[in-house]
Parts: structure tokens; sequence; C-alpha cells
């Protein structure tokens, strides 16, 4: 009983301890999923911007198409340099020059820069990647040869009067895509790089000093790596989060406008680490106090289940003894009766009724006090007698009842009569009875116990041979016969 009222607090601790744990975790998976999923809209949106960003340049070419469209090819061929119908671009700082490159090998440019005697802008990788794209296209970065300055070329396959006349292009400053980005992203306190397909760093707004440096050779960034292998085998947005130089970033990676380029939006996660430390206080604090009610709670259980027990036991033992005798009570009897009637291993039940002749005339010329003595003497006398397994009990007044289990019926008769003989010799002297002594008489019944036969039936049965003890002249036994 108790070892299994433990095992089940024990099992059932545990459960509400994982449950808790499941839940916690569960919670907290939510939180940093929720804050994570919020990062990452953010740094779509600074990605979205970039996308516009090369986007207007990519309009601004369609744009001077549309213009030149209404020309016709001597107006335009008018001025090869500085031509001011192609210094559309004088409101954008950000773009270096716009010029064309025609099919007959001639070259327009509304800046300053007057190409050598052999110049061929047929052979140029914008005019050929143009061309043969048929759309508008962004070029990879390249080196101008006469600034230095980095650049990106903007081209477009031109058309004059629904012909294909040559490639359309506009030279965008590097310098100012860095400068977009660094005022695009870094407000929102995140930073950006663009990776060309290679995996060089073309433009980093937060480390300028690993432009040019190739992100496979940079040390302690295999996440990234593996983040940039997976956007570009994807084509598609990848979320990022790694440790870098003993932070944690979170960001995203994403092919973007224009060439095979990678641009990469991140954050450093300031919060991450400490709340995810903070969480797991959280946790553990969350648990102890569960951990600490329960226990307190069991130990409170257990404690009044003591209590309870204990009074339990003291008033099961008060219950079924006799105030005056010390032996068992009426009330213990018909409770062992009862058991008796439902155990498999009885097959006969012996009940005997005891009382104790001409009682009434004793008290009377005694009195009361005398006569709870000899209650208390021929008590102990037939305790003394019967055997430790026979139950014997204060029936009421001056009636008792002695319960044998499996005797047979041949000896039952025997034992009551050896009781009677034992009361008989303690000799207790009884003026007013005509055995001058105190004497009993016994009414016997043995049965098997049935759901034909009740207990009250059986006491009946020995009541009534009792009676027939009486009648026949006391201090004697009386069997009760069928
Ligand atoms: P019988 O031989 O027919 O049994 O006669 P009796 O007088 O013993 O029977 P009766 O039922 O007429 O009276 C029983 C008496 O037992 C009545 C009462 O005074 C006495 N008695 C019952 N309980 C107690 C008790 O606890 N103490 C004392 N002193 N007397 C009791
Ligand atoms: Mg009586
Ligand atoms: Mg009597």
């Amino acid at each position: 009983m108790q070892k299994k009222f433990y095992l089940m607090m024990a099992l059932l601790i545990s459960t509400i301890l994982m449950l808790i744990v499941y839940n916690v975790t569960l919670v907290r998976n939510e939180i940093i999923e929720n804050r994570y999923n919020t990062l990452v809209n953010d740094l779509r949106g600074d990605a979205t911007a970039f996308g516009l960003w090369i986007h207007q340049k990519k309009n601004m070419i369609n744009t001077a198409k549309d213009i030149y469209q209404n020309f016709s090819y001597e107006e335009l061929m008018d001025q090869k340099t500085e031509n001011p119908y192609f210094n559309i671009n004088k409101e954008d700082p950000s773009i270096s020059q716009i010029y064309i490159g025609l099919e007959d090998g001639n070259f327009l440019t509304g800046g300053r820069w007057v190409p050598p005697e052999d110049y061929d802008p047929r052979s140029r990788t914008w005019y050929q990647e143009a061309y043969k794209a048929d759309k508008t296209i962004v070029s990879n970065i390249y080196t101008d040869r006469e600034t230095g300055e980095m650049l990106v070329t903007v081209s477009s396959p031109f058309y004059l009067e629904d012909q294909l006349v040559g490639v359309l292009s506009a030279d965008v400053f590097l310098e100012s895509i860095r400068n977009f980005l660094v005022a695009e992203i870094e407000q929102r306190n995140s930073y950006s790089y663009l990776i060309d397909e290679d995996g060089t760093i073309v433009i980093h707004t937060r480390q300028p000093e690993l432009e040019g440096q190739n992100i496979h050779m940079i040390q302690n960034a295999p996440a990234l790596t593996e983040y940039f292998e997976k956007a570009k085998k994807t084509g598609s947005l990848v979320r990022m989060s790694y440790e870098y130089e003993a932070e944690q970033i979170i960001g995203i990676v994403q092919k973007a406008e224009g060439r095979n380029w990678y641009l990469v939006v991140a954050r450093v996660d300031e919060t991450a680490l400490m709340d995810a430390h903070l969480t797991h206080q959280w946790m553990f604090l969350i648990n102890g106090i569960m951990l600490l009610s329960i226990l307190m709670l069991i130990y409170m259980i257990s404690k009044t289940r003591a209590e309870l027990h204990n009074m339990n036991e003291l008033l099961t033992k008060e219950n079924e003894k006799d105030f005056l005798t010390g032996i068992y009570n009426r009330r213990y009897l018909n409770l062992y009766l009862e058991s008796l009637w439902k155990r498999e291993d009885i097959n006969q039940v012996s009940i005997l009724i005891l009382d104790v002749d001409f009682f009434k005339k004793y008290n009377d010329f005694y009195g009361h006090i005398m006569g709870d003595d000899v209650l208390k003497k021929i008590t102990q006398c037939i305790d003394d007698t019967v055997r430790e397994k026979d139950v014997f009990a204060r029936f009421g007044g001056e009636e008792f009842a002695l319960v044998l289990e499996n005797v047979h019926e041949s000896k039952v008769k025997k034992i009551a009569q050896k009781i009677i003989d034992t009361v008989y010799r303690l000799n207790i002297e009884h003026e007013t009875s005509p055995f001058e002594r105190i004497t009993i008489s016994i009414g016997a019944v043995t049965v098997q116990p049935s759901h034909t036969l009740s207990v009250r039936e059986a006491i009946d049965y020995a009541d009534e041979a009792l009676y027939d003890a009486k009648e026949a002249g006391r201090n004697r036994v009386a069997v009760y016969a069928e």
C-alpha cells in the first residue's frame, strides 16, 4: 500500500515534470521562432529595397530608349562624345555615363570619354551579353580602365524604328550601390554585403576590409558558406543564423536583382544569447517552483495520510473493543462475520451465543457493580479457554458470542460444554440462583456461509438454540437442529 502510493506519486511527479519541460520548451521555441521571423521579415524588406534600386537603374535605361525612339539615326550621330541627348543622367550621381554601342561599330556617349581609334563596342561584354539576352541586364562588376573606379553596367538592346541598332548602356558606380545599401539598410541596424556568384565579397557595409575576399576563405564562417551555397542551389531566400567572432548573426541570403549576385542582409542579434539565457533561467525557476510545490503537496498529503491512518487505527481499536470487558464488541463481531461470509476458504462457521443465567437476579441481589465484576471475571476466564483464532465478543448485556472457523459440528458441542464447565468451576457465589453460583447457557449453530443464508439468520438460529438451553433448565448447551 505504502509502496504503491509512493510509486504512483513518483510517476505523477515525473509526468508533470515532463509536461512542464515539454511545454516550456515549446513556448521557448515559439518565442525564438517568432523573434526570428520578425527579424527575417525586416531583412527581407531591406533586400527588396535593394532590388527596387537596381530596378530603378534598369528603368532609367528603358526610359532613355523611349526618348531616343523619337530621334533619327542622323540626329543621334550628330555628336559622338558628350552628346547632349545622352546627358539625361545629370540628376543621378550614381550613373557615370550613358552610351550606345551601334551595330555598325559606332560608339556614342554622353560622357567625355573618347574611344581609341580601334575601339569596337561590339566586342565588349556589356554589348554581347545584352544583345544575346535581348533584354535589360546588369553586368558583372569591373574596374574602369580610365578612372580605376568599380562599375557595373546596365545594358539593354536598342531599337530605332523597330530595327535593332545596338545596345544602350549606363555605367553605375559601385560606390553608389554601397552608399545606397549603407543608407537604406544600416538605418535598420542591420548590415549587408553583396557576393558575386563565386563567393567573392563585392561590397560589405560593415567590414569594407572584407571586400575582395572570398567567403570560402574567411575563417570561422563555415555556416555562412553553407547558407550561400544553399541560396545558390535553390535560388530562393535562405535564413541564416550563425555565430561569427563571438556574435550571434541572424539574417537572410538571397539572389539579388540583376546579376548573379547574392545579397546578404544580416544583423547582430544581441538579444538572442541573452534571451536564450534568460529563458533558460525562467525555465529552471518555473520548474523549481513547480517541483517544490509538488513535493510540498506530496509531503502534506502523506503527512495527512499518516495522521489519518494513525487516527483510524486508534479509532478502529477503540471501536472494536468492548469498554467493560476489553474483548471484541458487537460491531466488530458483525464485521468479522460478514468477512467470513465473503471468504472462500471457510466451509463451516459455528456461532455460539453465551448468556449468563439469572443475571437480573444477581444484579438485584448483589448490585450492578458486583454484576460488572462478574461479567469481567467470566469474560477473562472464557477468553483464556478459547483458542487464539476464535473470536470471542460481547454481544450485548450479559450475552456473549463465540465464533469458530471450520470446526466440525460434533466438536462444537464439546467446546461449549467445556466453557460451561469452566464458568461453573469459577464458583462465583449467586445466592438467588438454583445453582447457587454463576452459570451460563449456550446456544450453538454450525452453518455453511452462503448467499442463501445470511449472518443474521445464522445468529437467529443460535439464539433459538439458546432459548432451548434456557428452557431445558440452564447451565447447559443446546445445538440448533433444523
Ligand atoms: P436468564 O437466565 O433467562 O438469562 O435470566 P436473566 O436474568 O439473566 O435475563 P434477563 O434478560 O431477564 O436479564 C438480563 C440482566 O442482565 C438485566 C440486566 O440487569 C443485566 N445486565 C445487562 N447488562 C449488564 C451490565 O453491563 N452490567 C450489569 N451489572 N448487569 C447487566
Ligand atoms: Mg440475556
Ligand atoms: Mg441471562
